[in-house]
């Protein structure tokens, strides 16, 4: 099954409407395929939602009065002038209780109708959000994932070294721009080393920095006419993000450290290539 059946297939599954078949291969897909998994999980849970808050209205009294008079007056076979006709009346005429349904029905069909519109609406609105993430929020996954990587995997350095005279150089000769490379540690954040990474399609620099027990992940590469040149701060599953740009360079730094030492740390870093 491809994902594009997987999703057209979506609301009949969650609806339960698919044979045994059908829905094994689904479930085989969602066991495959995370980001079918994710729409249908929430496709799933919006269902559920709308399910629970759910209008119910009760008929005010006075309606209520008003369709039992004129249904008095029909059945007596007196002419209705103000009272309501329709469908429903009709329909309720036959039926052997007619109080209880007919100060409910009308009502629950537009709670329904008001539901459905809830649904237009989330679905329309929410949903392409949920499924299509932003470019910033698509580069900040690839980031925090780069930077853990870096962590776990005994790769956070391909050049290990605390002095930026053997860093730059190094780095200089495997990227085709010339990344800045800057000593800290005077300030608090010893230069660890700098790997080679490649990032929203393209090579990009990682300078390491410390901050006591942390790491910080600094990533470099040369600003292009779409990268965005506004400072952000991203903080999620208790990394932070800083990005900003020189017009040079775009920078983005990553780490578990305070969001006060990771601005600090920024700051030093602005500061200090401006004034070269
Ligand atoms: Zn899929």
């Amino acid at each position: 099954m491809t994902c594009d059946e997987a999703i057209k297939l979506m609301d009949g599954y969650l609806d339960g409407e698919l044979d045994p078949i059908t829905s094994q291969a689904i479930e085989q897909h969602l066991r495959e395929c995370g980001r079918c998994d994710q729409a249908y999980k929430t496709q799933g849970s919006l269902i559920r939602a709308i399910g629970n808050a759910t209008p119910y209205f009760k008929a005010p009294a006075e309606l209520r009065e008003r369709i039992q008079s004129s249904l008095r007056k029909e059945t007596t076979g007196q002419p209705v002038r103000n009272g309501v006709r329709g469908a429903q009346v009709q329909f309720h005429k036959r039926q052997p209780e007619p109080r209880s349904i007919l100060s409910e029905i009308p009502w629950n069909w537009l709670g329904l109708a008001a539901a459905i519109i809830l649904a237009a609406v989330i679905v329309l609105n929410v949903v392409p959000r949920l499924q299509r993430p932003g470019a910033d929020q698509f580069l900040a996954t690839q980031l925090i994932a780069s930077h853990v990587r870096s962590l776990m995997a005994n790769h956070l350095t391909d050049v290990a070294s605390s002095d930026q005279h053997t860093v730059k150089p190094w780095l200089d000769t495997k990227l085709d721009f010339a990344a800045p490379v800057l000593d800290l540690s005077g300030d608090g954040f010893p230069l660890v080393g700098g790997r080679l990474d490649y990032l929203d399609n393209h090579s990009a620099a990682a300078l390491v920095y410390q901050r006591r027990k942390h790491f910080i992940n600094l990533f470099i590469w040369p600003t292009t006419p779409g990268d965005s040149k506004a400072q952000t701060m991203v903080a999620r599953q208790g990394y932070h993000l800083l990005h900003w740009s020189d017009g040079d360079f775009t920078y983005w730094a990553v780490s578990d450290v305070a969001l006060s030492d990771l601005q600090n740390f920024k700051q030093l870093f602005e500061q200090t290539t401006a004034r070269r």
